[in-house]
């Protein structure tokens, strides 16, 4: 069996299509969107078609609430920072315990710089504390940010609803959402929503790495992270990267067509994948309970044996899964997300997330469910846990 790349929600491989309509504006079409003569023309009119794809992928009102970033991470720092900048009377913010690095780090350190930050929990099943969160509300409230899909457990959290409830009772409360893992998974109509601020990343949905976009409501003031040029109507200076724009454009194209496959094949290959290791491993516990979940992820803690261990067998047999987010993985720290959801420490350091795009295959998927319970009973016969793992395998 060649590679199984069951580590979507880490990065995801450059579609063809999408390397295909980049490769002009690397060559021929090199010009700066920027500049007056013929040569910069075609770069230009890509960047404003590209705005137009992706605020239809997003279902945006208007292209114009469009911003081009280089991730996801500089896309949540931009509204974050922006957002802050211009309420800087307003000294609380309401967020979740289990957001991406990229949020959580952010608003650690704005905690240490004087911010009040009410962290929202989670239950078992990964659901959020809405009653807590809007509990949590006050006039001095700057920003409410919960991701729409959660990275490691793929858990859907209603943010519409949370953003529409927020709005009712603080309407000047700005509302960030991190939808970097729903973009191309679920249907999104940012239009229809209370959501102020959006952020996606191309690299989790077949474009390159290295290129994002925040969507920015109409009439949001936000102050810009990068100071510079007039690029972006001068909200995000610097030369426009115009190849990976167009690259993610194509890759929005793609998803938005195939969004359908996603919530049916790419799901049934997800559930088989899940039943059928819950099915043939012992001491396999699914950790990613809820109803609400984006359909191409699943995390499976495997009890009394650890994460790294199962990661690097699987990787024997050309799998790839992760043990956490990427962003963690490589440090020993077991998951925030599970630890906020209670996950015992039993299956806390065992847990695996496999993350499915539309080019997984059945056959990869069957090759997975026969691997996996060769490789538990190899880490079973070596974990210090054997009086507990008898009880199970018994
Ligand atoms: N938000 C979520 C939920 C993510 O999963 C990631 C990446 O894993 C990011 C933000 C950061 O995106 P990027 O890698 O483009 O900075």
């Amino acid at each position: 069996m060649n590679l199984v790349y069951l580590d979507n929600n880490a990065t995801t491989m450059v579609a063809n299509e999408v390397f295909e309509a980049m490769i002009p504006y690397f060559s021929k079409e090199f010009g700066n969107p920027s500049s007056i003569y013929d040569l910069a023309h075609g770069a230009n009119e890509a960047v404003k078609e590209s705005r137009e794809v992706i605020a239809d992928f997003l279902g945006a009102a208007n292209p114009k609430e469009i911003i081009f970033t280089s991730c996801g991470s500089e896309s949540a720092n931009m509204a974050i920072k922006g957002v802050l900048d211009v309420n800087r009377n307003k000294k609380h913010i309401i967020t979740t315990c289990v957001e991406h690095p990229c949020v959580l780090n952010l608003y650690k350190d704005l905690e240490k710089r004087g911010y009040r930050v009410s962290w929202i929990g989670v239950d078992s099943k990964g659901d959020l504390d809405i009653g807590g969160l809007l509990e949590a509300l006050s006039d001095d409230t700057a920003i409410v940010s919960v991701m729409m899909a959660n990275n490691e457990t793929g858990t859907i959290y209603p943010v519409d609803k949370i953003a529409q409830a927020v709005k009712m009772r603080n309407p000047n409360t700005k509302i960030f959402v991190d939808g970097v893992q729903a973009a191309g998974k679920i249907p999104i109509n940012l239009k229809d929503t209370k959501i102020d601020l959006f952020g996606i990343s191309g690299h989790k949905f077949h474009a390159p790495k290295g290129i994002g976009a925040l969507y920015v409501k109409s009439g949001t003031m936000l102050s810009p992270l990068i100071i510079g040029g007039h690029q972006e109507k001068g909200k995000r200076a610097g030369t426009e990267n115009v190849p990976y724009i167009v690259g993610m454009a194509a890759a929005a194209k793609l998803a938005k067509d195939s969004l359908n496959d996603e919530l049916t094949t790419v799901k049934k290959l997800r559930d088989k994948l899940e039943k059928g290791i819950l099915a043939n491993v012992k001491n396999a516990v699914l950790n990613s309970k809820s109803a609400n979940r984006v359909p191409n992820t699943t995390n499976i803690g495997f009890q009394y044996v650890e994460g790294e261990l199962i990661l690097l067998h699987l990787n024997d047999e050309g799998i790839c899964a992760s043990s956490g987010s990427a962003c963690t993985s490589g440090s020993l720290e077991p998951s925030h997300v599970l630890r906020a959801q209670g996950v015992p420490f039993t299956s806390l350091h065992g847990s695996i997330r496999f993350s499915l795009s539309r080019y997984t295959t059945e056959e990869q998927i069957d090759y997975t469910i026969a691997k996996m319970p060769i490789i538990i009973e190899k880490l079973v016969k070596i974990s210090p846990f054997q009086k507990e793992l008898k009880e199970i395998f018994k």
